[in-house]
Formats: C-alpha cells, structure tokens, sequence
C-alpha cells in the first residue's frame, strides 16, 4: 500500500513473506483474482493513544501507546505488548503482520495482533512502571477482552507488568482472567508460559536434528539476549546437553567459554535487574565484550540462537557465522535476520528457522492458559510442557512437509510461511474475506 512506504520494517516483513509464498499463489490462483493479498496487509484495526503518568519526583510524562488488532480470521486478536523505546506503528505492524501466520502455524484457535509503546522501562522505579501500566491499561481496557483480543508480553514487558495491567483492568472492568497471557502463577496463569517461547525454539531445533539422525548433545550455542527467551533456551539447551557460550544485551556481549552458569545469569536479569557486565564480572573466564554484537565474533560454534530483536545479523555477520561453523540457525527473537543474511542461510544449505515456526511456542501456551482460564483450572507443569513439545514438533513436520511439497525440501522458511498462510487464506475466504 502506498501510504505504508515509510513503514520500512513492515515492508521488510512484508516482502520476506510474499516472496516465499509464490509456489502457493500460483497453485492457487483464487487468491490473486480475489484481492486477498492487499486485504491481508491491512490492519482491520489500529489503536493509537496517548499514555500520560507521572514520575517519581512528580513531573508529568507522556508516551505514544499502539495497538494493532491485524487479522482475527481464526479467533481473537492475540500478541503481545512491547515497551522499548523504538516502538513506533512500523515495527508493531510488522510484529503483528508475522504473528497472524504464527498463530495459524500453532494450530489453535487465535487471530494476530500486538501493541505496545515506546516508554523506556529502563531505570524506571517500581512504582512508575506501575503508574505507567495503569495508564496504558485504562485506554487499553476499552478495546480487549477475553474473547476480542488478549494481548501478552514481549521486549520489556514481563509477569511485573502483565500483573500490573491486569490489575488496572480489573478495576475498570471485572475479573476477566482471560483478557491477558503471561500472568503470574497466583492469578490464573500457566505453568510454563515463562519458559515458553525459550524452551520451544530449542525443541524446535531437537526435532529437526533428530530427523536429521542428529541431537544437541554436546553442542556449541551461541545465544543472543539475555531477556526471557533467551534465558529459557539456554535453561532447556543445557538440560538437553548443549553447552550454550554467549549472552548479549543492548550495551554488548558475554563469551563464557565454560558454558553459560544459569543461575548467576538468572539471579543477574530476573532477581537484580541488573547487566551482564555484573555477570561478567562475578564469572571466572568469562569475557564481556563492550558495545559489540556477539554476531561480530569469531567463536566456533554448531547452532545459533537469536533471541534478541530485529535486523540483528545482517549479510556480513551471516558470512561470518558460517564460516565459525553454525549450521542451524534457529529464530527466538521475531525477525533478527535480514532478508539478505536469511536467503544466504538458505544457499549455504544452514538450517534456518524462521522465527515464525520457531518462536512459536510462546504464543501456543498463551492459548493454552486461555482454555485453562475459560475451564477454571490450572494444568501441571509436566502437562503444558508435553502440549508445547508437541506442539513444536507438529509445526516444524509442517514446515518440512510443506516445503518438500513446493520442490525446496528443508527449505523451512518457505514452509513455514506457506503452511502459516494456507490456513489464514482459506479462513478469509470462507467468511466472505471479513
Ligand atoms: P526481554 O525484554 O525479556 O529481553 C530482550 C533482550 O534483548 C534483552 O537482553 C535486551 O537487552 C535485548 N535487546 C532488546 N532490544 C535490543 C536492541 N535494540 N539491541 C540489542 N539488544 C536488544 O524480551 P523477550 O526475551 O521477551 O524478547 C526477545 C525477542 O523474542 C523479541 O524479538 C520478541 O519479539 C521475541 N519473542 C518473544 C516472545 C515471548 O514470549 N516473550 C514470544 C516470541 C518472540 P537490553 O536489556 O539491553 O535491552
């Protein structure tokens, strides 16, 4: 669309997309001749507002609050909320946009949406962080619901904050318990959502080198982040025998060439709150790497996780990851690859899976706390855990599945997106393309 050109990570996801998916549109001309493809890249809603709260010296401070209700063919808008400070409407289209296909990819009944703002969570007090999210939530609070949309967390939004916005919709509306994912254990939410969307990208990766007659065991890991995604792969890859080596954040890297301790690192982001140059500091022979990205470095290593944000590896860091040995790239983050750093993957014949597949079971669990919420129970942890495996396993046999039906066999980015589209698609058209 015309007016969208300046929407630049939009129109990145945007194309990353339809360029896989033409095999599929020529197999299924209906969708050229009905105009789906425009009508998919618009939004069926988006929200913009003003988010006023007050600091703790008193002053009045002023965000820009978003949310975009994309694509609600297979259920209610779901996705979560971002607070970092380069939100802007580009990047959560362009979240929003790659999340209807995911959850159509997860196989459970939820349509695409996300939002956020661009409030910088960092050095904030507890208590603004509250007074934030209770500002945030009382716009908020008139568009969701349990049934309409049900947004989670994402970058800078965690169980502190999905409390504290529960907490403000309540007040407003009543007890929905399904109205947010991602809630803490106390009030309705799931065991393991927190390890969600970690654990699954690594079970993810499992069941494909387990096709490829292959495993994790003794594996070397380079992880990006150190938020929630990035913890929880790391917790999985060393139960399943990895040796993960790196974690990052937005100042710069840590390479602990003993393997990741996860306890310290917990104890560092999840308890303190704190960097990982304290981390580097407490760990003997660990090195941090100051203002560079971990995908500049030289570490030999067998798989990669990025679990930070977008557009973290371009073409050069992608060259350079091969030539150190990786050989599955495996998407935690949403879009940290560039289009060009991802068809180079492809040539070079390295596993790549698309965030969309692979990041997927964060998502998937959010739908699994709203049945526990809708039944009024609360599944064992062992339960969830075994759905999410599941889970993970279905979608990446579809994403495999699917691309040996276009003639790319392990191309699991085309796979992905095709099987992710076919769903939607065929939804849109059947409804009266509503
Ligand atoms: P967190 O806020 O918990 O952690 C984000 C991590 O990434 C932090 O280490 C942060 O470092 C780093 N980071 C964020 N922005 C930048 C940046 N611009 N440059 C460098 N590093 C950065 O978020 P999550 O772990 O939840 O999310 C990480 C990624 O995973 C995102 O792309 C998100 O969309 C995606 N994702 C998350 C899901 C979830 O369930 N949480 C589900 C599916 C995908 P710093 O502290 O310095 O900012």
């Amino acid at each position: 669309h015309e007016k969208d050109q300046d929407q630049t990570e939009f129109l990145q996801a945007v194309d990353e997309f339809f360029s896989t998916i033409e095999p599929f549109l020529t197999e299924h001309d209906v969708y050229q001749k009905s105009n789906l493809l425009q009508l998919i890249t618009l939004p069926e809603r988006v929200i913009q507002f003003r988010v006023p709260w007050q600091d703790d010296k008193g002053n009045w401070q002023v965000n820009r609050g978003y949310r975009i209700q994309f694509n609600s063919a297979l259920g209610p808008y779901k996705g979560g909320l971002r607070f970092h400070p380069s939100v802007n409407l580009s990047i959560l289209k362009f979240l929003a946009f790659e999340q209807i296909f995911k959850n159509s990819l997860t196989d459970l009944p939820i349509g695409g949406g996300k939002g956020g703002a661009d409030f910088d969570p960092k050095g904030k007090s507890d208590n603004e962080i509250m007074r934030f999210c209770q500002s945030f939530m009382t716009e908020l609070a008139k568009h969701v619901g349990p049934d309409t949309d049900v947004p989670a967390g994402d970058i800078g939004v965690g169980g502190r904050e999905i409390g504290y916005l529960f907490g403000q919709y309540k007040r407003l509306k009543q007890y929905d318990a399904g109205v947010l994912t991602g809630k803490p254990l106390e009030f309705w939410g799931s065991k393991g959502r927190t390890e969600a969307t970690g654990y699954g990208v690594v079970y993810y990766v499992k069941h494909l080198l387990e096709d490829k007659k292959d495993s994790l065991k003794d594996k070397t890991v380079i992880v990006s982040g150190s938020g929630n995604v990035a913890i929880y792969a790391i917790e999985k890859l060393i139960e399943l025998g990895a040796k993960a080596v790196t974690a990052s954040d937005s100042s710069g890297y840590v390479y602990d060439p003993d393997g990741i301790d996860l306890a310290l690192l917990k104890d560092v982001k999840e308890v303190r709150r704190e960097r990982l140059t304290a981390y580097a500091k407490e760990r003997q022979n660990a090195q941090y790497f100051d203002g560079d990205s971990v995908w500049n470095s030289e570490i030999k290593a067998d798989v990669a996780l990025p679990c930070a944000t977008q557009n973290e590896i371009d073409i050069k860091q992608a060259q350079l990851m091969a030539e150190n040995g990786i050989k599955v790239v495996a998407e935690g983050a949403n879009m940290p690859c560039t289009m060009e750093a991802a068809e180079y993957f492809i040539e070079q014949n390295i596993f790549y899976c698309l965030g969309k597949a692979a990041n997927a079971g964060g998502v998937a669990v959010s739908a699994l706390e709203m049945a526990q919420n809708s039944q009024r129970q609360q599944w064992s942890k062992e339960d969830v855990d075994q759905q999410l495996d599941d889970i993970m396993l279905n979608i990446y046999e579809n994403c495999r599945d699917t691309a040996a039906r276009y003639g790319q066999k392990d191309n699991l980015m085309m796979g992905a997106n095709i099987a992710g589209f076919a769903k939607v698609a065929k939804a849109m058209l059947a409804q009266g393309l509503v």
